[in-house]
C-alpha cells in the first residue's frame, strides 16, 4: 500500500480470504456457512465484503435490520439474507426484497402471516429465533405449541431455519452455562422438528461458538468477528488477520512548553517540554473520548504515541516526543499489527465496538495485501 495521506480505512480483501478459510476449515463439508455482514459489515464496506465472500462459496448472509438486507439487494447479491432484527413496520420491504425476517414473538409472528397471507405469499422462509438464556430476543420453549398451532393454519409461511445465539461463547469461565443453552437449544429443536413433521436448519453457533463448542455447530453456523479477524481468543487470533487497518497521517506537529497544555479544558498539562503531533481523526470518525488522556494510542514509526487531552470532535494530539517523525508522516491507528482488539481493551472496551464505530466518514480504501 502506498503511504497514507489522509484519514482512511483499508480493507484487506485477503485477510478475509484468509479468515473465512480458518472458519470454514472448523465446520464440517455439510456445514453451512452464514456470514454476519450487519453494520457495515463490522465497519468495512458490507457490499464489497459480501460479494468476496459469495466468490468464496457462503451460503447464507444476516444483517441487523432489513435497511442493511436492501443494501445488499440493491447491489445484486441475491444470496439468500437473514433479517435478525426486522421490526413490522419492514415487513412490505422484507418481502419487496425477499428478505428472510427471523421471527422472534408471538406478535411478530402474527402480524407477519397476516402480512405474507395478505399479499398472496407461499412458504414464505421464515426464522423462528428462540431464546436459551441471553434473554434478548426470542421465543421461549413454552411457547412451541403454540407456533405450531399457528404455523397450521397458513401456508403462507415455512420455517426456513430455527435458531438461538449463545451469551458467552468466548468465555470459557462460562463454559457450564453455554452448555445449557446449547442443551436447551437442542431439545427445544427436536421437539419443534416433531410437531412441524419437516427439518428447518438449526444454528446457533457465533465465531467463539464456532471455535469452542464444534457440538454447537448443527446445520450452519453464523460468523462475524472471526471473519474480520479477531477471534476473541489470542491462540485464535495467530490464525486470524484484521481486514481492517484504521490509517491517518500527521498534520502538525507543536513543541509544548512546560506548563502549557494541550487541547479542550487543558486535558494534558506538559511536565516537560512536549512535542504533539495534531492528527485529522476525532470523536466523530469513531475514537471515542475514552480513548483521551494517554489511554488509547496510536503507532507513529512503530512506536506508541499516546492521545494527549481530550478527543475532539475531527482531532486527536498525540505524544510524539521520542518518535522521530514529521508532518504529512503516516500514522496507524489500529490494524495487522496494533489490533483494534489490544487498543480496545485500554479503555475495557472489546474489538467489535472501535471497529464497527469508524464512521461514514472515512474514507474506505479496498485493498489485497
Ligand atoms: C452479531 C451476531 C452474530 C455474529 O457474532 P460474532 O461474535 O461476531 O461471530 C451471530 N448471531 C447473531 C444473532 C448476532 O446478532
Amino acid at each position: 500500500m502506498p503511504k497514507a495521506h489522509e484519514t482512511l480505512l483499508e480493507i484487506d480483501l485477503n485477510a478475509l480470504d484468509n479468515n473465512y478459510k480458518y472458519i470454514t476449515s472448523k465446520i464440517t463439508p455439510t456445514t453451512q456457512m452464514l456470514a454476519v455482514v450487519k453494520a457495515f459489515a463490522y465497519g468495512s464496506d458490507a457490499v464489497i465484503v459480501a460479494r468476496e465472500l459469495v466468490t468464496l462459496g457462503v451460503n447464507y448472509f444476516a444483517v441487523a435490520y432489513t435497511k442493511e438486507g436492501e443494501t445488499l439487494r440493491n447491489a445484486a447479491i441475491d444470496t439468500p439474507i437473514l433479517v435478525l432484527h426486522p421490526l413490522p413496520v419492514d415487513f412490505e420491504s422484507i418481502v419487496n426484497r425477499c428478505l428472510e425476517p427471523s421471527i422472534y414473538s408471538r406478535k411478530t409472528l402474527s402480524e407477519f402471516i397476516a402480512f405474507a397471507e395478505a399479499n398472496n405469499q407461499t412458504n414464505y422462509p421464515i426464522h423462528l429465533k428462540f431464546n436459551t438464556g441471553l434473554n434478548r430476543l426470542g421465543f421461549n420453549e413454552s411457547d412451541i405449541l403454540w407456533i405450531v398451532k399457528t404455523l397450521s393454519k397458513t401456508k403462507s409461511v415455512k420455517v426456513k431455519s430455527a435458531f438461538s445465539h449463545l451469551a458467552a461463547s468466548e468465555d470459557l469461565k462460562l463454559k457450564e452455562f453455554t452448555i445449557g443453552q446449547i442443551g436447551v437449544f437442542r431439545k427445544i429443536s427436536e421437539k419443534l422438528i416433531a410437531q412441524l413433521g419437516y427439518k428447518p436448519l438449526l444454528h446457533c453457533a457465533n465465531t467463539s461458538g464456532i471455535i469452542n463448542y464444534p457440538e454447537a455447530h448443527f446445520n450452519m453456523v453464523r460468523s462475524g468477528i472471526g471473519l474480520y479477524g479477531y477471534g476473541n481468543d489470542s491462540e485464535v487470533n495467530k490464525y486470524l488477520k484484521p481486514v481492517a487497518t484504521l490509517k491517518t497521517v500527521i498534520s502538525q506537529i507543536h513543541e509544548v512548553q512546560k506548563n502549557q497544555s494541550v487541547g479542550y479544558n487543558r486535558g494534558f498539562i506538559a511536565e516537560k517540554t512536549t512535542k504533539s503531533a495534531t492528527l485529522p481523526i476525532g470523536h466523530a470518525d469513531g475514537i471515542p473520548r475514552s480513548y483521551g488522556n494517554e489511554n488509547g494510542w496510536v503507532t507513529i514509526a512503530g512506536k506508541k504515541a499516546p492521545i494527549l487531552g481530550n478527543v475532539c470532535m475531527d482531532m486527536i494530539m498525540v505524544d510524539v516526543t521520542n518518535i522521530e517523525c514529521e508532518e504529512g508522516d503516516e500514522v496507524i491507528v489500529f490494524g495487522p499489527s496494533a489490533t483494534a482488539e489490544e487498543l480496545a481493551a485500554a479503555v475495557n472496551s472489546i474489538s467489535y465496538e472501535l471497529i464497527t464505530a469508524i464512521s461514514q466518514r472515512v474514507k474506505r480504501v479496498i485493498c489485497r495485501k
